[in-house]
């Protein structure tokens, strides 16, 4: 059935007039600059032990980051601390990116007891763009988007970061595996 969508834009006399739209546009500004400058200054007279506005002083500061944020992917570390990946492919086979690389290893008794492990496991972030389809493809609950963000660097080729530099012990990621648990059990996959 075709859709019709209606592209003539009818103003209000009130918006036709432009002015009044620029001033009220000016009154939310101000009114952003005013209380985020009053919400300061009884935290700088000693007052307040907290600043009362939006703003954080980054990098000394972190603003809080939500659950579902998908920061630097890791892999998990579990409480033998060996990775809980079975260097199985399917995060590198579903990365757009192509920027995950997996050398796997036969297990020599000393892994997981699963016949094989990561031998190498790289991802460059000069490339990932933090799609969190690997979380999403992973059957091992194995690798993870933190909530780190803090990657930047000059040089491009040390943004490929290797099996120990990705590696982050699961206790600091128990958020993000709960909250993951919860998203993707709901598809029924
Ligand atoms: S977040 Fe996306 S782009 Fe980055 S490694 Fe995972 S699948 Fe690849
Ligand atoms: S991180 Fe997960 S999906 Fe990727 S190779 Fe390891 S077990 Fe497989």
């Amino acid at each position: 059935m075709a859709y019709f969508v209606d592209r003539t834009v009818k103003m209000t006399w009130w918006e036709r007039s432009y002015l009044p739209e620029i001033i009220r546009g000016m009154l939310i500004t101000s009114r952003h600059f005013f209380v985020n400058l009053f919400g300061f200054v009884p935290f700088f007279l000693g007052q307040k032990k907290e600043r009362e506005i939006f703003t954080v002083y980054y990098p000394e500061e972190m603003a809080p980051i939500p659950i579902a944020y998908r920061g630097r992917p890791v892999l998990a570390i579990n409480e033998d601390n060996l990775p809980n990946c079975v260097a199985c492919g399917l995060c590198e086979a579903a990365c757009p990116a192509y920027c995950i690389d997996i050398v796997p290893g036969e297990n020599t008794g000393k892994q997981n007891q699963v016949e094989r492990w990561p031998k190498e496991f790289t991802i460059d972030y000069a490339v990932c763009i933090f799609c969190g389809n690997c979380e999403e493809a992973c059957p091992e609950e194995a690798i993870f988007m933190s909530d780190d963000y803090e990657i930047p660097m000059l040089d491009r080729k040390k943004m490929k970061f290797n099996l120990e530099q990705l590696s982050v012990p699961i206790e600091k990621l128990k958020d993000r595996v709960e909250f993951t648990r919860k998203m993707y059990g709901k598809w029924n996959y």
